[in-house]
């Protein structure tokens, strides 16, 4: 397959928005196309299963863990044209460089990633990523308070709106996220 101009998509918004499911939709025409296509998520995302990108409504596509982005030019099978990337907000700060180095070899590449964290604030190298970007989509999720477009994830920690200064990890309590629209996107801060 002869490589035509490279690019790199963004797919982001909240938990919910259907971020993974407008990924695989991608995908999958792509292989309609012809395209030689590779997934790749990081190896701490074990939603699901362990060897796929699954989107909450059990769509899914096949995809290798990796642990860094350098691990992503590393298993890069030769001919590949198009290259996904799931969850890239949990990827080091290295995968822009990454998505943007495929991007200018020609390949069209496709990253998905949550906006902002459940404090409403940037998440990791989502900002950078989408600045970096020749086209972005950012898709809104349903608040679960009032039926809006949600722009938010809402964390609840033991059913109550965790705190600003809440760790990320909280051994033993019972977590749970929501999206929510910025009105309902609770963030109490001590
Ligand atoms: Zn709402």
């Amino acid at each position: 397959m002869t490589l035509t101009y490279g690019s790199l998509e963004v797919i982001t918004g909240s938990m919910f928005c259907g971020k993974t499911e407008e990924l695989i939709r991608r995908l999958r025409r792509a292989t309609i196309a012809k395209q030689k296509v590779q997934v790749f998520k990081p190896a701490i995302d074990n939603r699901y299963a362990y060897s796929k990108v699954m989107s909450h409504s059990g769509a899914d596509y096949q995809a290798l863990p990796v642990n860094s982005s350098q691990e992503i030019l590393d298993n890069l099978e030769p001919d590949v044209t198009v290259v996904g990337i799931d969850e890239a907000q949990f990827f080091d700060d290295g995968i822009v460089d990454v998505a943007n180095q495929l991007a200018d070899l020609g390949m069209r590449v496709i990253v998905t990633g949550l906006d902002t964290d459940f404090r409403g604030e940037p998440f990791g190298c989502m900002p950078v990523m989408t600045a970096k970007a020749d086209k972005v989509d950012k898709l809104a999720a349903i608040c679960m308070v009032c039926g809006e477009p949600a722009t938010r994830t809402q964390r609840l920690v033991n059913g109550k709106p965790a705190n600003y200064n809440d760790p990320i990890v909280i051994v033993g309590a019972s977590e749970m996220y929501e999206a929510r629209c910025r009105r309902h996107h609770e963030v109490p801060r001590d």
